[in-house]
């Protein structure tokens, strides 16, 4: 039942209560108002909202278009070409899209396809903070469809709603990155629990990808939803990417290109393989239809490795050189140094994710003994399997 926030009595027939932005009023207390400020100050006060002009979005954006954007993401994220590309056109059609709602342009949203520790995630969130436009990570293996317990669509566009520090306008033009989309697949062939949770997930996110108003209760507790404090927040202009790495997608006899969905050859004929993979892999259609952007991300490579760690802004390397330096210490790495972290990393798999940990361990003992080298120049070198310093 729907409460007025300034009387707190109950909505009755006669007495209805409306929401908005997370507040109610009710009949007899916006009378109220009325009376006390007068019909012409009350009716200023609605034309001035009417013509308040449309929130524009994507704040450095004016003189932004998709080259700007791909070299933004160039000056963090290494490689990944095709993916940076297909990022750059879709946001900046995001935005032209709900800054013109007058162009009816239909929506850019991306599947992205690749290995774990890739990027995926590091685009989005890269070209969001850089765009000052909200985002929310959503992992989907921790969503349940209506019925089970576990996280609920509403919970997914709360994290947006948060994320845009409760402005619902600025959510409802924001961006939401499903993570391991891949894990939700519907059952092919035999079935189990699991892939029916999978298919029903995916008809939950559906909702959201259609367009849909979604109620999220802010402090998510019965209280709460009793007492009508609910914030509406309609999901038609937000911009979804879903991620994952479908692994095994495209071991079918038959199958031999190595970029599907951005080989420039044939793009008609490899969306289509592409489709049908998806679709032997328990994604159903009225989902990855919902995706025009289908782009892979290249596995990385030694080399990759060893730019990731050296090249973009903020990188790993130059974070401790700037730490050592705090101390006085002018430290190198050497290039077998950063080879050997790069090595480490490809052997356990998981892309530049474990890059951090691997320098973490191998330069913890260094650390600890950071007094011996202060003021001093020194060399991080690493021979016969062990990290050495020498003072040069
Ligand atoms: P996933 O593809 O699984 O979503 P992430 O994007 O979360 O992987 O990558 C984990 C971390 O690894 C990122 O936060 C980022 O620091 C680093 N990283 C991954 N790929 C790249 C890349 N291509 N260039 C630069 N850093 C990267």
């Amino acid at each position: 039942m729907k409460k007025c926030d300034f009387c707190e009595v109950e909505e009755t027939e006669s007495n209805q209560v409306i929401s908005g932005d997370g507040h109610s009023i009710c009949k007899s207390c916006a009378e109220t108002a009325l009376l006390l400020f007068g019909v012409e100050e009350v009716e200023k006060g609605i034309r001035k909202t009417i013509q308040e002009p449309v929130e524009i979005i994507g704040d450095i954006f004016d003189k932004k278009q998709p080259k700007d954007l791909k070299k933004i993401l160039d000056e963090y994220v290494i490689g990944q070409d095709s993916a940076k590309k297909v990022l750059s056109i879709a946001v900046y059609n995001h935005i032209q899209r709900v800054n013109n709602p007058e162009l009816k342009m239909s929506k850019s949203n991306i599947l992205m396809i690749g290995n774990t520790g890739t990027g995926k995630t590091f685009l989005a969130e890269t070209i969001a903070e850089n765009l000052d436009i909200p985002l929310a990570i959503v992992n989907t293996t921790s969503i349940t469809a209506a019925g089970y317990i576990g996280e609920d669509v509403s919970s997914v566009i709360e994290r947006l709603w948060k994320s845009a520090d409760e402005d619902v306008k600025k959510a409802e033009k924001g961006i939401i990155f499903l993570d391991e989309i891949d894990k939700n697949r519907a059952s092919v062939g035999g079935t189990n629990n699991k892939d029916v949770n999978g298919k029903a997930v995916q008809q939950e996110l559906l909702k959201l990808l259609e367009g849909d108003t979604v109620k999220i209760y802010p402090e998510g507790s019965a209280k709460n939803r009793k007492s009508g404090s609910v914030v509406e927040i309609n999901t038609k202009d937000i911009l979804f990417i879903a991620g994952g790495a479908f692994v095994g997608l495209k071991d079918k006899p038959g199958v031999t290109m190595t970029s599907l969905g951005t080989s420039n050859e044939d793009k008609e004929f490899s969306s289509i393989i592409m489709q049908e993979l998806l679709d032997s892999y328990g994604i159903i259609p009225e989902f990855y239809g919902r995706f025009p952007n289908i782009v892979e991300l290249e596995p990385l490579t030694t080399q990759m490795l060893k730019n990731i760690l050296t090249i973009p802004k903020d990188n790993i390397i130059q974070q401790y050189i700037n730490l050592f330096s705090l101390e006085g210490i002018n430290v190198e790495f050497t290039d077998k140094f950063i080879n050997n972290i790069a090595n480490e990393a490809l052997e356990v798999k998981t892309g530049a994710r474990g890059l951090k940990t691997i320098i973490e361990d191998k330069l913890n003992e260094i650390l600890f003994e950071i007094d011996i080298f202060q003021g001093c120049n020194i060399t991080v070198d690493y021979s016969y399997n062990k990290v050495k310093v020498s003072k040069v």
